[in-house]
């Protein structure tokens, strides 16, 4: 399984571009880089580790710039939640990622697809509603959908973004606590937004090789994690030992270079194959 997992790697087509030393674009780059559909959804996928078959994928966005190559997110998510077109991208992916996995989604029941949302974006009441029409445009049931919230980027004032969650949950969509132990009030929002999954951030990994503390913490997050019932997912899986480490310890899920890079949408179709026939 393991080989298979490694030979199937698919090929980047793209390397990123050097980050470089300064904002090299404009927003209104970034609304005509929209207006052009040159933002395209990635996918990682999520594994379980004891059997290391893919119970999910993660989206994450890339900007296809024609002279500059492919361009990470944290190099524009900054600047489009500044000019407020963050809540234009995730309409885009959410249009274009239902329709690329058409192909397989239905043949996959097991597999749910999570997106990244920006806070900005949860705090507007509209949102969940129109989340959900365009979901059901798509004829894909809200169950399989997982938002990602991140807690480092939580405003101070956060009452509509809870409301904002609630109704997602009531919708049916899932609600995913995302690079959690890095802000400051993960256990707040975790008694407050009905979370079904946990993932701890990828700085905890590299602790746990060599800080016999961070080992203490894990403990305590799995069995916070058993007793809220929330699934969780480890981020930055780089290595076979990782896994075995964490899996060890009791969480559910893998994420990371090890198990699954980032890959376009017809590649990720042709890894689920791949993995089937393992
Ligand atoms: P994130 O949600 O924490 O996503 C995980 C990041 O870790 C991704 O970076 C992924 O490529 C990277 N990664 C995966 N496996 C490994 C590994 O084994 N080792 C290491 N070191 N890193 C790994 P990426 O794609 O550059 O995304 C960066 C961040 O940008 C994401 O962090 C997320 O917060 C944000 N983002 C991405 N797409 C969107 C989006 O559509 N909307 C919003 N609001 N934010 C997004
Ligand atoms: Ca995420
Ligand atoms: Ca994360
Ligand atoms: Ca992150």
């Amino acid at each position: 399984n393991l080989i298979a997992t490694a030979s199937n790697k698919p090929k980047a087509k793209y390397v990123f571009r050097k980050r470089l030393p300064f904002q090299c674009w404009t927003i209104a780059d970034l609304s005509t880089a929209l207006q052009r559909g040159q933002f395209v959804p990635y996918f990682q996928p999520k594994l379980d580790f004891l059997t290391r078959k893919p119970i999910g994928v993660e989206v994450l966005a890339r900007w296809m710039h024609p002279d500059q190559g492919m361009i990470s997110p944290s190099q524009f998510i900054p600047l489009m939640e500044s000019a407020g077109l963050i809540d234009w991208l995730t309409v885009e992916l959410l249009h274009n990622v239902l329709d690329c996995t058409k192909k397989w989604y239905s043949a996959r029941p097991e597999i749910s697809i999570s997106f990244n949302a920006s806070p900005l974006t949860l705090e507007k009441s509209a949102i969940p509603n129109q989340w959900l029409g365009i979901v059901k445009e798509h004829n894909v049931s809200p169950e399989r959908i997982k938002i990602e919230i991140t807690e480092t980027a939580l405003p101070k004032d956060y009452k509509s973004l809870l409301e904002s969650a609630t109704r997602l949950h009531m919708h049916g969509f899932g609600l995913s606590l995302d690079d959690f132990g890095t802000g400051y009030s993960s256990l707040q929002l975790l008694s407050q937004i009905p979370f079904s999954e946990i993932k701890i951030d990828q700085s905890f990994v590299a602790a746990a090789r060599n800080n016999k503390r961070s080992v203490v913490i894990l403990n305590a997050i799995v069995s916070l994690a058993r007793n809220l019932d929330l699934q969780t997912v480890v981020e930055g899986i780089e290595t076979e030992s990782d896994a075995v480490f964490f899996q060890q310890l009791g969480f559910d899920l893998g994420q990371g270079y090890h198990l699954a890079q980032p890959m376009a949408g017809d590649d990720l179709m042709r890894w689920l194959s791949a993995q089937q026939s393992v």
